[in-house]
């Protein structure tokens, strides 16, 4: 069996780690980092940039760089590039792609299996598409893993006493709280809660604003219509909250920002830590109330909870320290790194399913309440939210109308009263009922929640022993056979992007080769004679794009370059 990674595919910053001789640690980035950007770049020339590089040509070309994809994972949003549209897991695999390979290469053997972390949030639809971005990325997805849930395990491993700790994960694009019981390497999660859009770039959005709002103020310049204007103030709004995380003000300095009757205009915008506090506090007050709900889910009040861990780049904001410090009566514990302890987790949960690590229970929940729709709009229970995973639970529904021969079942995800504000996550008809008055019929519905939190219904006409029963492909998720083309797609990169990088590294070679001919004719005039021939003819191959002239002429100018040697 190969080795198994575990993975934090997150909005902003991603992490992979493997378990090495009993401990989980993070492996780095082949750009030497801990972690790897979440961004997907589209170069002119068919190459694809992911991570580190891909974050630099945001500035250059943001229309063809792919930021936050996460916020989209389960939505039919697509990318579109060179006139081909991509789905959020196309995406999201890139990124797992590249986080495989630079696994394979530190450890220097293939990776197939992964553990993959997701918020607990994550609707099904959501945990779906990250599945499917894990298997176009040609992962083999054995478990995915509530992200709180993750780094409560790397917190919590070596901990014997039984304790009750909060996991406050702030992110770049989502928000989740959860309280976990501890106790004896058993790790139960009591609730969750949370909110799917609110995160890091939200910060960032604020400030950017106050950013423009202020350069507007000052020049009369309205920078919103300027694409590459708007990537660098986005890009500096980011840094300066980063920096107002240490210190109490800072300045955003954009030289040359935009140029206005062939003048070019500098921005220059101070921020204190007061006026970032100020045009964020909403955003931090919108984490109280799931904070509130997740504790009355988990049936305790705020002096139960022994330790609050803050996960996520976001809890580094001293507000938000200050926020959850104040609602909870005490300092967060620090002990762990914001970073790194979700993909720690994972590593360890894949240390779990590989049998290499013993004596440890993950019991995680659903986030959302799951039922089907009645009539008159109304939501009707299977599954209530915070209940432990994996689960089966069925329920008995009759039908509306005397004589009626099917129903249509109408599958949602949420916690609103009135289905039509709770989430579809799928429709289907179950038919062939026995004629009967409205009501006799009994039509069991059962809900079945895998260890992923993924959702699978079934319905059966108990009369009739009839049966129907559906695979959740939400709207925006991807069918079997979409699956199938995109890991196509992406092998079909893979083995193409090998031929553009071979092709590159030949071009360089056979540029340098001629600037070595021009260096040594410099030196040595009487070398021109025998240089100059093949040095033309590779600069025709060059030209003419032709790769295996080229690698010929390569192979002549370097025999006669080195036979002077
Ligand atoms: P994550 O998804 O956990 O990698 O969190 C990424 C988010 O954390 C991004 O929005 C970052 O801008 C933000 N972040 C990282 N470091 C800091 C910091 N020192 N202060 C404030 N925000 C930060």
């Amino acid at each position: 069996m190969s080795r198994m990674i575990g993975i934090d595919l997150g909005t902003t910053n991603s992490c992979v780690a493997v378990m090495e001789g009993g401990e989980a640690v993070v492996i780095p980035s082949a750009d030497g980092g801990r972690t790897t950007p979440s961004v997907v770049a589209f170069a002119a020339n068919g190459e694809r940039l992911v991570g580190q590089n891909a974050k630099r040509q945001a500035a250059v070309s943001p229309e063809r760089t792919v930021t936050s994809i996460k916020r989209e994972m389960g939505t039919d949003f697509r990318v579109r590039i060179d006139g081909k549209a991509y789905t959020p897991p196309e995406i999201s695999a890139m990124i797992l792609s590249k986080l495989k390979h630079d696994a394979e290469d530190y450890l220097g053997e293939p990776v197939t299996d992964a553990v993959i972390t997701v918020p607990a949030y994550f609707t099904d639809a959501q945990r779906q598409a990250t599945k499917d971005a894990g298997q176009i990325a040609g992962l083999n997805v054995l478990r995915l893993v509530n992200e709180p849930t993750a780094a409560a395990l790397a917190y919590g491993l070596d901990r014997e006493a039984p304790q009750r700790i909060m996991v406050y994960d702030l992110g770049g694009g989502t928000f989740d709280v959860s309280i976990l019981s501890l106790s004896g390497g058993v790790f139960e999660v009591l609730a969750t809660a949370g909110d799917n859009r609110l995160g890091g770039d939200d910060f960032d959005a604020a400030l950017t604003e106050y950013i423009l709002d202020e350069f507007r103020k000052a020049e009369r310049i309205d920078l919103r219509r300027d694409a590459a204007a708007m990537q660098r103030v986005r890009e500096a709004a980011e840094k300066a909250k980063i920096e107002l995380s240490g210190l109490v003000q800072t300045t955003v300095e954009l030289p040359f920002i935009c140029v206005q009757h062939g003048e070019p205009k500098n921005l220059s915008v101070p921020i204190t830590r007061a006026v970032f506090d100020r045009l964020t506090a909403h955003l931090i007050e919108r984490t109280r109330k799931p904070v509130e709900q997740a504790l009355r889910d988990a049936g305790c009040w705020v002096g139960e909870i022994d330790r609050v861990l803050l996960v996520g780049g976001s809890t580094r904001i001293p507000a938000v320290q200050r926020f959850i410090a104040d609602f909870m009566g005490k300092e967060p514990s620090r002990g762990i790194n914001p970073d790194e302890c979700v993909a720690l987790g994972a590593a360890l949960q894949s240390g779990v399913l590989s049998g290499t690590l013993t004596g440890l229970l993950l019991l995680d929940v659903t986030p959302l309440s799951l039922g089907i729709e009645t009539v008159g709009d109304q939501f009707s229970r299977v599954i209530d939210r915070n209940t432990s995973i994996p689960i089966t639970k069925s329920r008995i529904f009759s039908t509306a109308s005397n004589f009626q021969s099917s129903v249509d079942v109408h599958v949602l995800q949420g916690e609103a009263e009135r289905a039509s504000r709770n989430k579809t996550l799928g429709k289907f008809r179950l038919s062939g009922i026995r004629r009967a008055p409205a009501g006799v019929p009994q039509i069991e519905v059962t809900f079945d929640i895998d260890s992923n939190g993924i959702v699978h219904v079934s319905a059966r006409d108990l009369d009739t022993g009839r049966a129907q029963d559906i695979t959740i492909t939400a709207s925006g998720n991807l069918s079997r056979e979409e699956i199938d083309r995109a890991v196509e797609d992406a092998r079909r990169y893979e083995a193409e992007s090998a031929g553009i990088r071979a092709e590159s590294e030949l071009r360089m070679r056979a540029e340098n080769l001629v600037k070595e001919a021009s260096t040594a004719i410099r030196a040595d005039r009487k070398r021109a004679a025998a240089l100059d021939e093949p040095v033309k003819r590779v600069k025709r191959a060059l030209k003419a794009r032709d790769t295996e002239e080229l690698r010929a002429a390569c192979g002549a100018l370097e025999s006669v370059l080195h036979a002077g040697c």
